[in-house]
């Protein structure tokens, strides 16, 4: 099941890392895929298994992107998508999965409340429940993030890598991605990247746990970040990405709202790169960590996980 899905470009941020203090600052473009986000790895493969196993009617929960996407590849397998979003959710990701025919229900609350709807639908319809590690193959689209960068880099992994972090799919498929190269013996070199999950300062229940040396996530009261995307307050894979997170050597950051909007309009000013707001918070994570000196001299990627023209500024 593909809609055009495609090798998303790594792209030199020379002026940004400058300014930053970084020896090497790539940022890997995933707002070209179909849909305007990253979703699209994990719906791509998604739907295409659950085609094959028969499935005709399938119900998730989302922040926004999810739904657009695996609404998107519905309409292209002949796949009924019913989708729960929050109300606060950006609005043209509801629109976006209302016009690919997906049936959208809108709820007051976050993603963890949107979640239980879900949940209940799809027990009382017998729909499938595509929700974020409900089922195994999203996971396994998003490991594409970590085969591609390995590709691109000529098969010798960077340093650090930065991900906007909310439940973490990326996080831990980009870690599995890697560790299956290396098993497989088509690494340049044992080592694998530091990775560093950036979230927003009103929604950072990875970093505290990170911080504070707990094995797993606290829920994190009043949850609110304009990148909405990452606002997950209660992650159901957060001790896995700990896990990751410390194994890997890396680390988590939060940043604060107002730095967040102004990372994502110095990338656009200083590189020409329109950024959306969890990739801008990633982006103010390296900021971050140069400052603090734990990037040393390591050659950074960054994600950016959607469109900037999602998000008008
Ligand atoms: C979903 C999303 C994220 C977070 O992805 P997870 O796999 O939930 O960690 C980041 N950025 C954007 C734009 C998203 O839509």
């Amino acid at each position: 099941m593909s809609l055009g899905e495609t090798v998303t470009p790594l792209i030199p941020l020379p002026a940004l890392a400058r300014d930053l203090g970084v020896a090497r600052l790539t940022l890997k473009d995933d707002g070209l895929l179909p849909t305007g986000s990253f979703k699209a790895r994990g719906a791509a493969v998604g739907m295409s298994r659950l085609v094959e196993l028969g499935e005709t009617e399938i119900v998730l929960p989302t922040n926004g992107n999810a739904g657009a996407a695996w609404a998107a590849y519905g309409a292209r397998a002949g796949v009924k998508v019913h989708v729960v979003i929050p109300r606060d959710a950006p609005a043209i990701t509801r629109e976006e999965a209302i016009a690919a025919g997906g049936d959208v229900r809108v709820i007051d609350g976050l993603i963890g409340d949107a979640g239980k709807v879900s949940a209940g639908l799809a027990a009382d319809n017998g729909w499938f429940d595509a929700a974020t590690f409900k089922e195994p193959y999203r996971l396994e689209g998003k490991k594409t993030m970590g085969f591609e960068i390995a590709e691109q880099l000529g098969w010798r992994l960077p340093e650090v890598v930065v991900y906007p972090t909310g439940g973490g799919v990326g996080l831990l498929g980009m870690w599995k991605a890697w560790q299956e190269l290396r098993q497989l013996g088509l690494l340049r070199g044992d080592r694998l990247p530091r990775l560093v999950a950036a979230q927003a300062s009103g929604c950072a229940p990875v970093v505290k746990a990170f911080q504070t040396g707990a094995a797993i996530t606290e829920p994190w009261p009043d949850a609110s970040t304009a990148a909405f995307g990452i606002n997950v307050p209660n992650p159901l894979a957060g001790g896995l990405m700990l896990r990751d997170l410390r194994e890997s050597g890396g680390c988590a950051v939060s940043i604060p709202e107002e730095d967040i909007a102004e990372q994502r309009r110095a990338a656009f000013r200083r590189e020409g790169v329109h950024v959306c707001p969890e990739g801008a918070c990633a982006l103010a994570a390296v900021r971050a960590l140069a400052a603090s000196g734990w990037l040393g001299d390591a050659d950074v990627v960054v994600l950016n996980t959607g469109s900037g023209l999602k998000y008008p500024l």
